[in-house]
């Protein structure tokens, strides 16, 4: 019998574009391929491009350029581009990569098998949808085969694209409008993966907790008494009356109480369509995680409203301390942007009053760079001199630093429920867990922590990204079947 094919997917960006890739894996196994063991040896290669992130076209062009040459030594390999750099630069990716077989974009990621077979009969293909379909299964990566990276813990994409208009995001051009995944597939998505052992949920969209609101719209078309909770969810018809409310709530609510399912999660949420049936949620549903990643972006009124955001400052620290008010322990983490175009120094001093208020556990920082086909893009003549953004970018990091090593410094000598998520990756004699706020512990290797086992620790020491703890009990060991050993020796 032949040796089955193989492939490797290589991912750059977001979680979105990681849970694609477990989608583009699982439709390769479904079609016989096994994963490589080395990239170089694969007789298919996919990377998955971002251009959210900076450079994410050199760095394409880059890994393409050395393809080349394994291209060469091996003519049968495949190459195949997919994700949001393929979506916008379509067929320029093969004019300036002739040795690329296929390219997909975001809405067609379940048409990958087929784009390769069809490759290797005819030749070279890019085939790019302008939109994911509505009401078509394939419109949700969730919906295909998956090879998931981790056994106990999975993404559930509930949202496909977004309404907004950010200044500077890339993502309402390549990803689409806002299309909702309807309800009780969702839910029949999560029953399925906590049968299969899976107790972690992340629940993923663009704009999550805008989830429903064009459900809602369609819904409200339908005839009354027209049988919808499948689509809308069951708290949507209630005492035959459909409610005019957005239906995250709800979701949080339905897949919280699904049995096993110890964690539920969710990214990314905006600011402005935070809502106080959230917070409820959040607080009402013991097994939804107290964190939330709230992105601020800046804190100067002025920059906010040229970046669209559709917030103040005000308004943000509003939400924030709505959402520590109702939910107990809760643990905040946000996105700043530095040097966006226009930005003065005193708007930068607005961003640090913010973010010393707001006092974050985490954040990810970055310098705006400007992202092809945006409206930022467009204002190079207010482009902030790069040392002046370096500059403030050290300040901004340096009351950062202090919020989280504050709020960190702070867990030292509590008692803290961690999923194991395997060997640390700094210290090897060390296991690395998760606790609900979602902070990374290190404990010593001990029996029993095993990758996807729940577990009591003390907290013990702290960093400014991570915490030290050590075991007190091991509360329950892992549901999968598969099973991974973590202790590295
Ligand atoms: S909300 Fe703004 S930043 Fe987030 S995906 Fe939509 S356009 Fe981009």
């Amino acid at each position: 019998m032949d040796a089955a094919r193989t492939y490797a997917v290589r991912t750059y960006g977001c979680q979105m574009n990681e849970h694609d890739s477990e989608h583009i894996a699982g439709l390769l196994e479904a079609d016989g391929m096994v994963e490589a063991a080395l990239e170089a040896d694969a007789d298919v290669i996919v990377l998955n491009t971002c251009c959210i992130r900076e450079n994410a076209d050199n760095r394409l062009y880059g890994a393409l350029g050395n393809l080349k040459a394994l291209k060469e030594e091996r003519p049968g390999l495949q190459v195949a581009v997919a994700g949001c750099l393929a979506q916008k630069d379509r067929e320029l990716i093969q004019q300036r990569a002739g040795h690329v077989d296929v390219v997909f974009g975001t809405h067609n990621v379940h048409r990958a098998t087929e784009l390769l077979a069809h490759a290797r009969r005819h030749g070279p293909v890019t085939e790019i949808l302008e939109e994911a379909v509505r009401n078509d299964a394939d419109a949700f990566p969730s919906a295909l085969p998956t090879r998931r990276d981790a056994d106990h813990s999975a993404w559930v994409t509930i949202q496909v694209g977004c309404d907004n208009s950010c200044a500077f995001c890339i993502v309402p051009t390549v990803r689409g409008p806002e299309i909702s995944r309807p309800f009780g597939e969702l839910l029949a998505e999560v029953e399925d993966l906590a049968s299969d052992g899976v107790t972690e949920i992340t629940l993923l969209g663009q704009n999550v907790n805008s989830y429903g609101r064009d459900v809602t719209s369609r819904l409200r078309s339908i005839p009354t008494g027209a049988t919808d909770s499948y689509e809308a969810g069951e708290r949507w018809v209630q005492e035959g009356r459909r409610r005019p409310r957005p239906l995250f709530a709800d979701l949080l609510c339905e897949v919280g109480a699904v049995d096993c399912i110890q964690r539920v999660r969710y990214t990314s949420p905006h600011p402005k369509d935070l809502r106080p049936e959230t917070i409820a949620a959040m607080s009402e549903t013991p097994s939804v995680c107290e964190h939330l990643h709230l992105p601020l972006q800046s804190g100067s009124d002025r920059v906010l409203a040229a970046m669209h955001r559709g917030y103040t400052a005000e308004r943000y620290l509003e939400r924030l301390s709505a959402a520590r008010a109702g939910i107990d322990d809760l643990a905040v983490s946000t996105d700043v942007i530095v040097g966006f175009p226009g930005e003065t120094e005193s708007d930068f001093e607005a961003t640090l009053e913010v973010v010393a208020e707001a006092g974050y556990d985490s954040a990810f920082a970055f310098v705006f760079s400007p992202r092809p086909g945006t409206e930022a893009a467009e204002r190079a003549h207010e482009f902030v001199d790069h040392a002046v953004c370096v500059e403030r970018f050290e300040r901004l990091h340096r009351v950062l630093r202090r919020s989280s090593a504050r709020r960190h410094e702070a867990r030292i000598g509590r008692t803290e429920e961690i999923l194991v998520e395997g060997p640390s990756k700094r210290e090897p004699d060390k296991v690395t867990g998760r606790t609900r706020q979602n902070k990374l512990v290190h404990l010593p290797c001990s029996d029993g922590l095993r990758t996807g086992a729940y577990a009591e620790v003390r907290i013990t020491g702290a960093g400014s990204h991570y915490l030290y703890g050590e075991l007190l009990e091991i509360t329950a060991a892992p549901r999968h079947r598969r099973r991974i050993p973590v202790a590295s020796a």
